[in-house]
This record gives structure tokens, C-alpha cells and sequence, in this order.
């Protein structure tokens, strides 16, 4: 087991990354009640496996439930139980459940402690790691949050069998994302590791989610309020919620293809070179993750225009200055509408 510390403005967080299910209790809180948060799908897996609790609160799987309502659902359980600054709040699932468990212990009785057991690779990377919560608002993406780091994350590779192969390939795409962003070095670990033949290996597996909490806690730790270098994270993001908003594609996939956009604008730019365009398009296809879509651009455009990232009629937007090294550049619109239209008609 790999142990992780990262101290922000916010508090400070304790990563362990390994075979950890089993013994979780040792490392929560002595003399805080457990309330467990997690959703259907996953309770129905691992309940047995559950560290002992007062309550488990139950929402329901997937995005539309990343609402408003569901936090209130558990404000009214959590009063009904007549919990109490000293619980210990723990979401056992994925992004969305830690996302809504981080919210939640934000703001219920002006905060209370709490951690997560991410559930899925994309959690385990992503959102376990860093600090935001928050949930969905009137058609926006965690419009409603707060930053406010975990105490505690615990990411066991034993919940990945379970995963869909789709949800796998969405992991990665996060994954691909910080080799690129952050290590060359990592890219071509990455570029070397076969998906079919290599998941099952526990170490291996591990050693990717423990590096790629690295790079993230460590752009974190840089910038935890997102005034610089975090925005560094966001790398396929933006046209990647776009896509998600406007087709409906699942996270991982849509940052897929959002870091293939970016990949072009960065060779436009000179930036990258046409042979590390390619290198991005084969891992990412190695992992299962298309780089091309169909996209109805004006839709693309307009949810872009609504982008929290949006300043004026620029847009913040990762590039690659080579691989292994973001760089943050503001964008016209325009141009990258170009860019869009010119990928669609070629
Ligand atoms: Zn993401």
C-alpha cells in the first residue's frame, strides 16, 4: 500500500492506494459515527464489504442524480437521524457520490469530516483527489460547489473487475490526460501497457493510480483554488463537457476526443509536432477510446459559450507544448470553431 499526503488551504488529505477495503477501519476517525453515502448499484456489489456504519443513505446511480434534490434527500436524513457535527461522513462510489458526499459534508451544520472510497478508476484519479464537490444546477455541470479537501481517500484496484469496459477506458482517458499534461516519461509506461493482459495485475495497476494521484495532488497542492496551473487538469475538458451536454457521450470519452481537438489546435499553433499528435490518437485507441466524432458544431459551440471558463469571447484552453507539458492559452471562439469545422470537413 502506497500512502499520499497532500495540505492545502483547505485542510489537508491523506491518500492510501492499495488492497485497503478490508481494514478501512483503522484508518477512519476513533469516537466519530460512520454515515456511509453510496448509490444503488454499488451497494448492491459491496455492502458486505462496507466498514460498520450508524446509517447508510442510498442515491440513486448516474448523472441525472447529481442534483439538488439529492442533497436534500440526505440534509432530511441526516436531520431524521439527528446526526451531529461529530459524524464522519464516508462516500463509497464514484465521481458522482463523491462529488455529492463532499458537498453535503461542506455544508451540513457549516461542515462536518468526511472521506472517500472512490469506486471506479475515473474516481480514484479524478475526483477522489483535489477537493472540489458540488453537484449539477439548471442544465450546468457542478455549478454548485465548494472546495474542501477529503481527510481521508482510500483507492483499492479490488472494485475494477466490476467496472464496465467502457467505464475502464474512461479511467484512462483521465490517466492519458496527466502523462500528457504532466510526464513524458509516464506516456511511455503508458504507451507499453496492454489493457487486456495487464488489468488483472494488482501492482501494476496500483502503481498507475498511485502515480497519476501524484501529478494531480501535486498541480493541486500548486494551485487548489484554480487561479493557474490547476487549470492545467482541464486539459480535453472543455470541448469534452461540451460533448458530453450536447451528445451525451460518457466523461472519459468525450475528453477523449477533447484532447484530440486540443492535440490539432496545438499542432496549428506549433506547438506539437504531427508525430505526437499521432502518439496521443494510438493511446488512446490502445485504451479503447475513439478519437473522432460526429459533431453538430453550432450545438458544440453554443454550450462552449456557456463554459464557466469563458472570459469575453475567449476561452482558457490547454494546449501542448510537447508531451508532458501544458501550457494555458485564451482562445477566440472563433478560432476554435475553425478548428472544429475544419476537423469535420476533412
Ligand atoms: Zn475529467
Amino acid at each position: 500500500m502506497k500512502i499520499h499526503e497532500i495540505s492545502g488551504q483547505t485542510g489537508s488529505s491523506r491518500i492510501l492506494v492499495g488492497r485497503v477495503m478490508d481494514t478501512i477501519t483503522q484508518y477512519l476517525p476513533n469516537g466519530s459515527p460512520l454515515i456511509i453515502l453510496t448509490d444503488d448499484n454499488v451497494r448492491h456489489y459491496y455492502e458486505d464489504r462496507f466498514p460498520p456504519a450508524q446509517t447508510i443513505i442510498t442515491m440513486g446511480t448516474g448523472e441525472g442524480h447529481k442534483t439538488l434534490d439529492t442533497v436534500q434527500m440526505i440534509y432530511e436524513r441526516l436531520v431524521s437521524i439527528e446526526a451531529d457535527r461529530s459524524i464522519f461522513l464516508l462516500g463509497i462510489g464514484g465521481g458522482i457520490v463523491c462529488d455529492i458526499t463532499g458537498f453535503v459534508a461542506s455544508t451540513y451544520m457549516r461542515g462536518v469530516r468526511f472521506g472517500y472510497m472512490p469506486t471506479t478508476l475515473l474516481a480514484q484519479v479524478d475526483a477522489g483527489v483535489g477537493g472540489k464537490t458540488g453537484f449539477n444546477f439548471m442544465g450546468y455541470k457542478n455549478m454548485i460547489g465548494t472546495f474542501n479537501q477529503p481527510e481521508l481517500v482510500v483507492c483499492d484496484p479490488e472494485f475494477f473487475p466490476t467496472l464496465s469496459p467502457v467505464d475502464l477506458s474512461c479511467g484512462f482517458a483521465e490517466i492519458i490526460k496527466h502523462a500528457a499534461i504532466a510526464d513524458h516519461s509516464y506516456f511511455e509506461i503508458l504507451e507499453n501497457f496492454d489493457i487486456k493482459k495487464q488489468m488483472d495485475d494488482p501492482g501494476v495497476v496500483e502503481d498507475i493510480v498511485h502515480r497519476s494521484v501524484m501529478i494531480k495532488a501535486d498541480i493541486v497542492n500548486r494551485d487548489e483554488r484554480e487561479r493557474g496551473e490547476r487549470r492545467k487538469l482541464n486539459f480535453g475538458h472543455t470541448l469534452g463537457h461540451a460533448l458530453e451536454k450536447t451528445i451525451g457521450m460518457p466523461h472519459g470519452e468525450a475528453v477523449g476526443i477533447g484532447m484530440m481537438a486540443a492535440a490539432n489546435l496545438s499542432l496549428e499553433k506549433n506547438l506539437l509536432q504531427p508525430g505526437d499528435v499521432l502518439r496521443l490518437k494510438n493511446l488512446l485507441e490502445s485504451f479503447h477510446l475513439p478519437t473522432a466524432v460526429d459533431l453538430d458544431v453550432s450545438k458544440v459551440m453554443d454550450a462552449l459559450a456557456r463554459d464557466k471558463k469563458k472570459e469575453g469571447k475567449m476561452i482558457h484552453f490547454v494546449l501542448l507544448n510537447g508531451i508532458g507539458k501544458a501550457v494555458i492559452e485564451s482562445i477566440y471562439l472563433d478560432v476554435l470553431e475553425k478548428v472544429l469545422f475544419k476537423k469535420q470537413s476533412a
